[in-house]
């Protein structure tokens, strides 16, 4: 365990974090003895990964752990799948590239998302068309107050856009150890993101796998998004939210050229980097902080500003587009109040 330790360069968004103990844990019975210690001196605990969806808070008076468990496990294999455990601390993209590398297929969409993959489930990661829950089986993870061990299925982990259970009623409050995922040998390619499928276009049929869609998403994140190494962010800040029809109606009204995907026959998905394009938004910068020039969702903290700046920034966004549309735009990242 190490003191006052700097998280500045533990965090995508490069804000500025003092956490009064930290310790790294490669092995369930490392983080069990973390545990053990946290209770004896009554820590607070916050758990890290690649730190790619945090806002840290300047301070942190307790224990910050950086969960680093590795390992890939091949636990069954039949004709058409195989069931893989993967140790919570393994970088995400490393799994990707082992599973294109041995042939085990449904993770291709979701190439180079930063993170870990006990993180993963935390928000039920996703891009072009596909989220983890497609792939998953089932996690284990350990209880923070008591240290019991439990495993939770899909249906325990009540997965949707961009959300698990883990994000509220038991947020905080259970370290992910290992995710077992569900993988096919037999690759279903899904080709339904307009993007992706310009991007293959000019590859004969034939030649187009796992392995080139994998290459084409890589491709188009490397041309959008802003590298954080480069220039400090945490993807794309706001979810798109999802409106009913009757609101779409209202707001097509006074925009008609409003860019929306259906989720099923009541409501619709809006997208955000529109809502936030159209009221100015894209580009702004404010003493160091701002929103992305070439993608409007991500926001951008050039100025390695701390989290009250980028909170208050980002208040300011949400109000306008509440003021303008009548939408509530809700963070996906989530914040930690110092303490
Ligand atoms: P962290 O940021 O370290 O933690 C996130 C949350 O998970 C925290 O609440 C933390 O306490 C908790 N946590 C971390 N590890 C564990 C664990 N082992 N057990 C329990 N809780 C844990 N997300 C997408 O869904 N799709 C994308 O396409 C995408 N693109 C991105 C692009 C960029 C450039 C960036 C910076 C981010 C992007 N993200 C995307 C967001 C982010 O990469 C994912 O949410 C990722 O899963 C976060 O992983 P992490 O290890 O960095 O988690
Ligand atoms: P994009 O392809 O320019 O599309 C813009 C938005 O439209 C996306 O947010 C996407 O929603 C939605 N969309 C596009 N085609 C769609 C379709 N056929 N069906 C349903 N929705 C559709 O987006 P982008 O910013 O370059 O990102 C590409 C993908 O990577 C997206 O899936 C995005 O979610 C993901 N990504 C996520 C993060 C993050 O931090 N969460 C960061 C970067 C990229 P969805 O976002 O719901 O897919």
């Amino acid at each position: 365990m190490q003191a006052q330790f700097d998280l500045q360069n533990f965090n995508t968004l490069a804000v500025p974090c003092r956490a009064a103990c930290y310790w790294r844990v490669s092995s369930r019975e490392e983080l069990h003895r973390a545990l053990t210690v946290a209770r004896e001196r009554q820590l607070r605990i916050l758990l890290l990964g690649g730190g790619s969806n945090v806002i840290l808070p300047s301070h942190f008076t307790g224990l910050v752990i950086h969960m680093a468990i590795a390992g890939y496990e091949l636990l069954k294999e039949d004709e058409e799948q195989v069931l893989l455990r993967v140790g919570a601390g393994v970088v995400w993209q490393d799994l990707v590239d082992y599973c294109l590398n041995h042939n085990y297929f449904g993770l291709e969409n979701l190439s180079l998302i930063p993170g870990t993959v006990g993180a993963a489930p935390i928000q039920n990661i996703g891009a072009y068309g596909v989220e983890l829950e497609a792939s998953f089986h089932s996690l284990t993870a350990v209880h923070l107050a008591s240290g019991e061990e439990r495993q939770f299925d899909r249906k325990d982990c009540e997965f949707s856009y961009r959300h698990s259970i883990f994000k509220t009623q038991l947020k905080d409050q259970y370290a992910i150890t290992d995710v077992t995922f569900k993988l096919a040998k037999q690759a279903r390619l899904v080709l339904n993101y307009a993007p992706l499928r310009q991007a293959l276009e000019d590859l004969p049929q034939e030649l187009i796998n796992a392995r080139r869609v994998s290459e084409a998403v890589c491709r188009i994140r490397r041309s959008k998004l802003p590298d954080p190494a480069q220039i400090p962010n945490a993807g794309s800040f706001f979810k798109n939210p999802v409106v009913s029809r009757q609101q779409l109606h209202v707001l097509q009204n006074s925009h008609p050229d409003i860019v929306f995907f259906p989720v099923d026959d009541k409501r619709v998905k809006l997208a955000a980097a529109w809502l936030l394009d159209r009221a100015g938004w894209k580009g702004n910068l404010e003493q160091g902080v701002g929103m992305h020039s070439q993608q409007a969702l991500v926001l951008v903290n050039p100025g390695r500003r701390p989290a009250g700046q980028i909170l208050a920034y980002s208040d300011r966004v949400q109000a306008d587009i509440r003021r303008r549309f009548g939408v509530q735009l809700e963070r996906e990242p989530i914040a930690y109040p110092a303490g």
